[in-house]
């Protein structure tokens, strides 16, 4: 007799997802197929494993557009970052999706925002001219919980303003078409927090008015006033 195969636990779970999972929702996976996804947010997040959109969001198949990376960060429309993935995401969400909501979601204990102030491996060299994308947000402080949390946030404001350097992102914010919404995810309080573009800082879900920022206002920077929310 042949042994047995080692186990593939991995290899388990997608036959789990065939035969537990879409057997409950094929109706709903064949319409998306049949009408095209037409998600009406595109999500911008951070890589890490802890965020997860579709948990946060109470989003089902088809209803968040995403892409992922390091940080959650927004290259700056000029094309000085190279060929990205996540321009690319957000010219077709925009100007083929046409989605009504861009989400930008870091979150509390980042390692990207961490690396901004510890570095990062000699070898990783396009990681670390990615982490520029963060300086603006960087404090002259020591890297501490505070410092950490007020600049993952900083961050996050930092790309709502790159994305309104997109053309056709501004366009139809100014149309009132889209709005943009940063969020900063605190995980151990499984709490979103909201920034407000009309207090300049963040406020918890629980206690927020709205989701975003509605039609963008032009952020003035309050230095030490983000973490005070
Ligand atoms: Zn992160």
């Amino acid at each position: 007799m042949n042994e047995p195969p080692p186990a593939d636990e991995l290899l388990q779970r997608l036959r789990r997802f065939k035969s537990d999972y879409f057997p409950h929702h094929q109706q709903r996976f064949q319409d998306l197929v049949a009408q095209g996804q037409h998600p009406k947010t595109l999500f911008i997040g951070c890589s890490d494993s802890r965020l997860v959109p579709y948990l946060l969001t109470d989003a089902a198949p088809g209803e968040l557009f995403i892409v992922r990376n390091v940080g959650a960060f927004v290259p700056p429309y000029d094309g000085s970052h190279g060929l990205h993935g996540t321009t690319a995401a957000i010219e077709f969400a925009v100007l083929s999706l046409n989605v009504e909501r861009i989400v930008v979601c870091g979150h509390s204990h980042c390692g990207a925002i961490r690396a901004c102030y510890e570095g990062v491996p000699d070898e990783a060299v396009v990681l670390k001219e990615w982490l520029k994308l963060a300086d603006e947000a960087m404090l002259p402080v020591q890297a501490g919980p505070e410092a950490m949390r007020r600049t993952e946030q900083r961050a996050i404001v930092l790309q709502l303003e790159r994305l309104m350097g997109y053309p056709m992102v501004r366009r139809n914010v100014e149309a009132g078409k889209l709005t943009l919404h940063g969020w900063h995810y605190v995980i151990e309080e499984g709490e979103i927090h909201v920034f407000d573009a009309q207090q300049g800082g963040f406020v918890p879900a629980s206690i927020a008015s709205n989701s975003g920022t509605g039609p963008y206002q032009p952020y003035v920077e309050h230095d030490g006033q983000i973490a005070d929310c």
